[in-house]
């Protein structure tokens, strides 16, 4: 390597670096280190070999690899409860959706977005692609429609419907309210869930139409 080839590489790892320590994805840095590296003129870089880096798909694209069903993404737990005190909660667990972006903070964790629990409303838990959701708040939206008085099933529906034409989004709910009544909801062909209501054999479906 000729000097001007190394002082090109250190130059260009460290604005890569100086990238990943701002917190930036690490794709961004790796494009930033190549990027360097090709400008310069000095190294002859095979593009096909750069298959660790991760490939950016479109937001569209991801929406419909993942649209198909709210089942096939890794592993969501999601559940809503009563007890016999008229306590509500709601819970939720995920492992995120395909082509995520390091760092990336889905709805799950967001109160109000993938989860919400209030004993004058309800609980709401969520599954779908977290982007839409965040973006309507749904769980909260469709506690304060059962606060106003919907049932279950209408205000899941109701808040449910704005996902797709507003945003392209896609989701489904575990909807429960303080008297006990409930719905699963969903606006993609399918959505694994189940309930029990503390007697007998708990009902487990994959569409809730
Ligand atoms: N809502 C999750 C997310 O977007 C995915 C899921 O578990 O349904 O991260």
């Amino acid at each position: 390597m000729t000097s001007a080839q190394a002082t090109c590489l250190a130059d260009a790892l460290e604005a890569g670096y100086g990238i990943l320590a701002r917190g930036d994805p690490a794709q961004s840095a790796v494009k930033c280190t190549i990027g360097l590296l090709e400008q310069s003129g000095l190294f002859k870089l095979d593009r096909h070999r750069y298959t660790g880096v991760p490939h950016r798909l479109a937001y569209d694209q991801i929406l419909t690899k993942q649209k198909c069903s709210t089942t096939k993404r890794h592993g969501t737990v999601g559940a809503v409860a009563l007890d016999r005190f008229g306590t509500v909660a709601a819970g939720a667990s995920t492992g995120g959706i395909e082509s995520m972006l390091p760092g990336r903070v889905g709805d799950s964790p967001l109160i109000g977005c993938g989860v919400y629990a209030d004993n004058q409303s309800g609980a709401v838990s969520m599954t779908g692609i977290g982007e839409g959701i965040i973006r309507l708040v749904i769980a909260k939206s469709i506690c304060d429609r059962l606060g106003m008085g919907k049932s279950p099933a209408v205000a899941a529906r109701q808040v449910l419907r704005m996902l797709e034409p507003r945003i392209n989004g896609s989701a489904g709910a575990l909807v429960l309210s303080p008297d006990g009544r409930f719905a699963i909801k969903h606006v993609t062909p399918h959505m694994a869930a189940g309930w029990w209501n503390g007697t007998g054999s708990p009902t487990v479906r994959g569409e809730f139409p």
